[in-house]
């Protein structure tokens, strides 16, 4: 058995913190690869490590002394490399960064030195080796991740050493330039690990246990997901659920690998786990996954009699298109079809596109909702079931929201209300307390 652990921002904030992850690594002796983060906030004022970088290369930037706010990322290393009596000479090694910082210095290089001097931190901790991320993680002359060298570089690394911790978020360029992933990105360089090592699982230490079936700024302490498929969970995170980096999810999925999510805080709660179906017999009786929702979607309904629904669609999607506007949703009638897509992303072009479409589809008329927000019930279970949608609609209905439009995921996943912007709120509570709570 073999396990890849990463541990996020909040679970390396701080000595104590340090500790919950070495006792959690030692609880179990195939958690030997570990991937880290840069150090998070230890509170809500607090400042992430990632965060006082970028804002060292700002001030360098405009020319103003960033002495302060490095001082700052020294002071917060030092404290957890003496409050836990390690030895990593920190001093020289930031010395060294901070002479550099006036001379060529790109910011990928200097943000990625959190994650850097954490994990460094961590492996002297944990008796793990350091393996650099940029002597392990490689991107292409265009950018892009290079799997097959990461890969080969990752399994090499574990095979010599055994026990590895692997800074997260960086890597490095054909050039040997370091290269830093999207914020948050710790997640996807924890999951190249487990594929390349062809880890049994991948485990995602955070500050929740788990993926909550509902936001909880909306629903008083909603439950977490206890089982959940990777299809499911894109459907939730692209209606808005913010879980894990989206980009994380590709490299285990390929490779069959469960992803688990887990609290630091709360080792003992199991978490969340993601996979790629779940068996009947281990299925609970509840049919809804999550919800989740996003408001400001306008949507266009275009009418016309006896159309050619393909024809006419293609011509309104190639109109979208050229305004570089994102069609999210599509429902179709006989002599009408509608298109959703978000308010911001029509922003000023909303009339000439309506102008467009009124003319390139010959149509009739040309009807627009704004101020609708778009609810997503998401359950694999759906599909199998009968009367779901009945449940649904009556639900909300006796709660006097209006259903505006609808919509259903072509795989089946999911059921997409939409509501006035207003009723938002009402339509999620509604949703949990009757399906999921
Ligand atoms: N430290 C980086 C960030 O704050 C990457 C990560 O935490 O995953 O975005």
């Amino acid at each position: 058995m073999l396990k890849t652990v990463k541990f996020g921002g909040s679970s390396v904030a701080g000595a104590d913190q340090f500790r919950k992850v070495k006792a959690i690594v030692e609880s179990d002796a195939s958690r030997r690869v570990v991937v880290v983060s840069a150090a998070g906030k230890r509170s809500s004022d607090d400042h992430k490590l990632t965060d006082l970088l970028y804002l060292c290369h700002a001030h360098l930037q405009y020319g103003v002394s960033c002495d302060e706010i490095f001082d700052s990322i020294r002071d917060r290393l030092i404290s957890i490399r003496d409050e836990l009596g390690l030895s990593c000479p920190l001093e020289e090694k930031l010395q060294a960064l901070r002479a550099r910082l006036n001379r060529d210095f790109s910011v990928d290089e200097l943000v990625s030195r959190g994650e850097y001097f954490t994990s460094m931190l961590m492996a002297e901790y944990l008796g793990y080796a350091f393996v650099d991320a940029a002597d392990c993680v490689f991107f292409n002359f265009e950018g892009q991740l290079d799997m097959d060298k990461t890969g080969s570089a990752i399994k090499t690394a574990l095979e010599t050493y055994d026990r590895i911790v692997i800074p997260g978020f960086y890597g490095s360029l054909p050039s040997g330039r370091i290269k830093v992933m999207s914020r948050g990105g710790s997640d996807i360089s924890g999951a190249l690990a487990a594929a390349a090592t062809d880890s049994d699982i991948y485990e995602n230490w955070t500050d929740v246990s788990g993926i909550l079936m509902a936001d909880p700024k909306i629903v008083e302490k909603p439950r977490s997901i206890s089982k959940i498929t990777y299809g499911e969970l894109r459907e939730l995170a692209f209606m808005g659920a913010s879980v894990l980096h989206e980009e994380s999810i590709l490299p285990v999925r390929e490779k069959g690998i469960p992803l688990n999510i887990r609290n630091t805080n709360r080792p003992e709660d199991p978490g969340t786990m993601i996979v790629g179906n779940v068996e009947e017999e281990e299925e609970d009786e509840r049919f809804l996954t999550g919800i989740a929702g996003r408001r400001g979607f306008n949507v266009l309904t275009l009418h016309r009699h006896d159309m050619n629904l393909s024809h006419t669609l293609s011509r309104a999607l190639a109109v979208f298109d050229r305004y570089h506007v994102n069609v999210e949703h599509i429902t179709l009638g006989l002599d009408s079809f509608a298109l959703v897509a978000s308010a911001a992303s029509l922003g000023d072009n909303l009339y000439e596109i309506i102008s467009d479409m009124k003319k390139e589809c010959h149509a009739e008329d040309i009807e627009v909702q704004d101020n609708i927000a778009l609810v997503a019930a998401v359950g694999r279970k759906m599909s199998s079931r009968l009367g779901t949608s009945g449940e649904i609609f009556n639900a909300l209905g006796s709660n006097g929201v209006n259903i505006r439009t609808i919509a259903q995921g072509a795989d089946e996943l999911s059921i997409i209300i939409g509501v006035d912007n207003r009723n938002f709120e009402t339509a999620i509570r509604v949703l949990y307390d009757g399906f999921a709570g």
